[in-house]
């Protein structure tokens, strides 16, 4: 028998196991039960994958995302490997077909939706198979607490009783405390190892920046850092995502709208399109993303600010996957925050949930406005407080200057207070500098004592103070819902001069016009563009000859190795990561040519 790493370096062409991949796998080969958490891109497919190739019979994986079931099967069986998928999207030809070769051992693994798994029809064909072990993916599924919660995993625990002596493998991205006991408990994995990798994903840079004409900023982002590569830009509601599309394809990009508004063949064809597709951006809602697993979005760009930071890591996590740099930028103003506050209060929610809401609210505002790291709040959020500073986030790489905001606090604080705690950041704003808009003297608020008490700071200034008062907690969006600001419970603290306030300047304010350092470097340089570019296009012909999404033949690192380790012979094309015995023998000669610039149709060697 073939140990792991043989596996790993033949079939799938990678040279050495990431994280606790090892481990993982040993503990499955030697018939042992576990629970892996790791995040997104993290590698959690070979932790089943080589286990189900090493011992004998077939792999079952249980996945609740039918339309990815396809691609993983395309990939695997790239690799040589042979795998099938069960599923309500077969013709039952096709089916039955599967089912043939399953009866004859002809298969090594199996995707199957959950509800198709516990049919007895299905659980009668295992029950007469070999079994390699179990592989619950995406199981936080299985938990009511997690946010996409599927009765069908319930009916999982049956595997456990049915095939007792079967190892199971449950995998997911997602697992806070409660999320982690339910998979637990209600798959039967009592006293099974769990092994957690961290969350950090630190291939992603995360960058906010204060909203003011939020689509050139988008634009100004895509263009110097994202000219051709693929990628999401959320909004938060639909007719904004059918604008900016529309906006964005009318200055060239292919820029394809995505929400539930949609019919679904719109939906799907723009999918596919996005994953099939070399330099698609998708404008969507939330409602894109579930089941994403293309690997090389390279940025996600929020126009809106999220739910929560839990939303947040979930959406910008869709970039980057295969760990080459991506980004995840936002613009993000108090209007928004205003807005998304609003929707928690019209909700028909309970008060609790409210509350809660609320808080995970602030948490994002918290988030947005620190000083410190983002990735070190991002992980403090999720239980990891031991993080240094990252180097890849906008305030690592820019260091945000604060300073000491008590005085401009206490003024802004009385403004919303004297003008009667219901009016919104930009009247409230307008009292600070002394604006006389026909609005101020028709309620008499030039007469204030904080009238124009405010003039040594700009009105983004001013904004960017108030954000920050209301990240701090110490003003506070009125739930009324009309978008007044409130003052909060510590506010009287800052008033009497009992607590110091540091505020952080807004970097873009400070230094206009410098270079900005956190601008991602592009994968390739300027000289290696077009060879880069040939190499993609061969990728995207062999794709569609095949009827596949171009990262199925190579993932881009695969292809970016090529470009800079510029393999002669089959040999070394073999060394370069990704390129299994499969594909060295399907695509290394093409892939040579085009390297050596022989390939017909193509320029120059480079
Ligand atoms: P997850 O399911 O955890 O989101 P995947 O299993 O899809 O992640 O793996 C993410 C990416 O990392 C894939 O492109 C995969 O081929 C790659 N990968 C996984 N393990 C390794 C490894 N040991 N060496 C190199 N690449 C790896
Ligand atoms: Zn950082």
């Amino acid at each position: 028998m073939p140990s792991p790493l043989e596996i790993l370096n033949t079939t799938f062409g990678y040279k050495s196991f990431r994280g606790r991949q090892q481990e993982i796998i040993d503990h499955v080969v030697a018939g042992g039960d576990c629970l892996v958490l790791m995040p997104t891109g993290g590698g959690k497919s070979l932790c089943y994958q080589i286990p189900a190739l090493l011992r004998p019979g077939l792999g079952v994986v249980v996945s609740p995302l039918i339309a990815l079931m396809k691609d993983q099967v395309d990939a695997l069986r790239q690799a040589g490997v042979r795998a099938a998928a069960l599923n309500s999207s077969l013709s039952p030809a096709e089916a039955a077909e599967v089912e043939r070769d399953i009866r004859a051992g002809a298969l090594d693994l199996l995707y199957v939706a959950p509800e198709r798994l516990v049919t007895p029809r299905c659980l009668d064909l295992l029950s007469k198979t070999r079994l390699a072990l179990f592989a619950i993916d995406e199981a936080h599924c299985v938990s009511q607490w997690g946010h996409d919660f599927r009765p069908e995993y319930l009916q999982l625990s049956i595997l456990h009783e049915r095939f007792p002596d079967v190892p199971r493998v449950a995998l997911t991205a997602t697992a806070d405390g409660p999320t982690r006991r339910d998979i637990i408990e209600r798959l039967g994995l009592t006293g099974a190892p769990v092994f957690a990798a961290g969350f950090d994903r630190p291939n992603i840079r995360y960058r906010v920046v204060p909203k003011r004409e939020p689509r050139t900023q988008l634009w100004a982002f895509l263009q110097e850092e994202h000219r051709t590569d693929a990628g999401i830009v959320y909004c938060q509601t639909r007719r904004k995502v059918d604008e900016v599309a529309a906006w964005l394809a009318s200055r060239g990009r292919v820029a394809l709208p995505y929400h539930a508004g949609l019919d679904p063949q719109t939906r799907q064809m723009h999918q596919e399109r996005f994953l099939d597709e070399e330099g698609v951006v998708v404008v969507a809602t939330i409602a894109f993303g579930m089941g994403i697993d293309k690997p090389n979005v390279r940025f996600v760009a929020h126009l809106d600010v999220p739910k929560s930071l839990e939303a947040y890591y979930q959406e910008t996590g869709r970039a980057g996957r295969d760990g080459l740099p991506a980004d995840a930028w936002m613009t993000y103003g108090m209007a928004d925050v205003v807005a998304a506050l609003n929707l928690i209060e019209r909700g028909d929610a309970p008060e609790r949930q409210r509350r809660i809401e609320r808080q995970k609210l602030n948490a994002l505002l918290g988030y947005c406005e620190t000083a410190r790291c983002r990735r070190q709040v991002l992980l403090a959020y999720f239980g990891e407080r031991d993080h240094s500073p990252c180097g890849n986030c906008d305030t690592c790489l820019e260091p945000v200057a604060t300073w000491d905001g008590t005085v401009a606090a206490q003024k802004a604080i009385s403004a919303v207070y004297r003008t009667g705690q219901r009016f919104g950041v930009g009247h409230v704003v307008d009292v600070l500098l002394g604006r006389t808009t026909e609005r101020i003297v028709e309620l008499g608020h030039d007469r204030l004592p904080t009238f124009g008490v405010g003039a040594e700071l700009s009105k983004s200034e001013w904004q960017s103070v108030i954000r920050q008062l209301v990240a701090a907690g110490h003003l506070e969006p009125d739930p009324d819902g009309y978008g007044g600001l409130r003052v909060g419970e510590s506010a009287r603290a800052v008033l009497r001069g009992e607590m110091r306030v540091e505020l952080r300047r807004d970097p873009a304010e400070m230094r206009k016009g410098r270079a900005r350092r956190a601008a991602s470097p592009s994968l390739v340089s300027e000289t290696e563009v077009p060879l880069w570019e040939r190499l993609r296009e061969l990728r995207l012909e062999l794709a569609r000859e095949q009827g596949v999404p171009p990262y199925v033949i190579f993932h881009d690192a695969t292809l970016l190795d090529m470009l800079r380790l510029k393999p002669r012979d089959l040999r070394s094309m073999a060394q370069i990561p990704g390129v299994g015995r499969s594909k060295l023998e399907r695509y290394g000669a093409q892939f040579l040519g085009v390297l050596a610039g022989t390939s017909p149709g193509t320029a120059e060697p480079a």
